[in-house]
């Protein structure tokens, strides 16, 4: 059987349909090849929330079709995501090397597709029509590559938005909100503790608004909260994340929930973009500055160590130096532990691409760096609040960086490096901080519960 090398651009939803292809490849027979040197078939799942992502991916394909494709012309390459789905026939007019586009709403065709272009039955194909229930169709998983490997696993839970975020072409890209049924996302997380899984993340572009449209309130919660008090009940199941909700859609039942469920773990991340009520109004965010420190605090009234972490955009048209103060104002009462920060990139054919007020290049990137140091700077602090605390993590695996080692996550997300073995994966315990490095601690080996 063929193998495929699937490369991934973006976010953990991308990571997410990628997996969930490679499992379907998989299913199939297809081998999973180790990198687009060896491969049959070779396809970049892509995303278009940034220009720097779509160069990265078109300059990608375009070494592949020159380096691979003229030495080895039944090579099968495709684009698929969100960059798919924003350009589709566009991609093969540019690149002609590339057999086959599929937007974000057709992963689960990929197999079908490719069997056709492998027996030379089609040709060409570009795909980006929407399609009824693909939302459900994201659910096999690889773990990787082994069914008993991995303690940690992404379930997806709705595809889209509806909130049309002047900035952003995920509404566009991924189409209006669609969400799963809850027996379906809890059939799916109980197959995945059955093999193992101890912690589930349950993904999706604005999780907070999960069945809106489709499941009524029942007892005064929402739809979302159905779904984790569902999820929470599944036997074997340790942890329970989600990621990303929506500073709108953090009601009180979701902050209450902090408090009694005790699967749910003291970690929000939940992104703000800016600290002044005049861009967030611009950016169509939908809550105030005062909204989302009001969240904070209740959080931590609930969950004193919950960890929090952001997004935030810099350089959004017509901010200026006092909207950016303001910014770094909420940076600094939130003391977030840890902040992504991104340069505002306008998208075609979103608002935010209009507006006459853009910043130069100069700008963002100062105001960038300020961000960065000031948001270093608190975690730094924060993390070293650490050292000598007892904490709880649920050993993942090898250390990315030290494979000798082994890595955890605490309850409220922070990595902890430490000196264990293989027999540790999967396991619950605790450990003492020993020392602090840059959103890394390190654990002491002799407190380790063993067994
Ligand atoms: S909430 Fe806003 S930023 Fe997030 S996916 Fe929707 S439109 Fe984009």
């Amino acid at each position: 059987m063929p193998s495929v090398y699937i490369k991934t651009y973006g976010c953990q939803m991308n990571e997410r349909d990628s997996e969930a292809v490679a499992a379907q490849l998989v299913a199939k027979g297809y081998t999973l090849a180790a990198g687009e040197a060896t491969a049959d078939v070779i396809l970049l799942n892509t995303c278009s929330v940034r220009d720097l992502a779509e160069q990265k991916a078109l300059r990608k394909m375009e070494n592949v079709a020159a380096e691979i494709r003229r030495s080895r012309p039944d090579v099968v390459l495709g684009f698929l995501g969100c960059m798919a789905q924003s350009r589709g026939q566009e991609l093969i007019d540019r690149l002609p090397d590339v057999d086959l586009v599929l937007g974000t709403q057709k992963f689960h065709r990929t197999a079908d597709y490719l069997d056709d272009i492998l027996a030379c039955r089609r040709e060409k194909i570009v795909d980006v029509a929407p399609e009824d229930k693909s939302e459900a169709a994201i659910r096999e998983h690889l773990l990787n590559g082994n069914a008993n490997k991995s303690v940690t696993a992404f379930v997806s839970i709705m595809q889209g938005c509806n909130q049309y975020c002047t900035f952003c072409i995920v509404p566009y890209t991924r189409g209006q909100e669609r969400s799963r049924t809850i027996p379906d996302i809890v059939a799916e997380c109980k197959e995945l503790v059955a093999r193992g899984v101890k912690e589930i993340t349950l993904l999706g572009q604005i999780v907070t608004s999960y069945g809106k449209r489709d499941i009524p309130q029942k007892d005064g919660k929402s739809p979302f909260m159905q779904l984790i008090e569902a999820v929470h009940e599944i036997e074997g199941l340790e942890r329970i994340r989600f990621t990303s909700p929506h500073p709108k859609g953090y009601g009180d039942d979701l902050v209450e929930a902090y408090a009694r469920l005790p699967k749910l773990v003291e970690s929000a991340h939940i992104p703000v973009q800016s600290g002044s009520d005049r861009m967030l109004k611009l950016m169509h965010r939908g809550y105030t500055r005062e909204r989302f420190l009001g969240i904070i605090h209740k959080l931590r009234q609930v969950r004193p160590g919950i960890g929090v972490s952001t997004d935030f955009i810099v350089g959004f048209p017509d901010e200026t130096e006092a909207d950016f103060e303001e910014t770094l104002s909420l940076a600094k009462e939130v003391a977030f532990d840890q902040a992504f920060i991104f340069k505002y990139s306008p998208r075609r054919d979103t608002p935010a691409a209009e507006m006459a007020e853009q910043l130069p290049k100069e700008t963002k990137e100062e105001r960038n760096q300020r961000l960065l140091d000031l948001i270093n700077g608190i975690a730094n602090r924060k993390y070293q609040t650490h050292i000598g605390e007892q904490m709880e993590i649920l050993a993942e695996g090898p250390s990315k960086r030290n494979e000798a080692r082994m890595m955890g996550r605490t309850r409220c997300n922070k990595i902890v490096v430490f000196e264990g073995s293989e027999r540790h994966r999967g396991q619950v315990m605790d450990v003492k901080v020993i020392r602090a490095g840059a959103f890394t601690l390190y654990g002491e080996p002799d407190v380790l519960n063993d067994e």
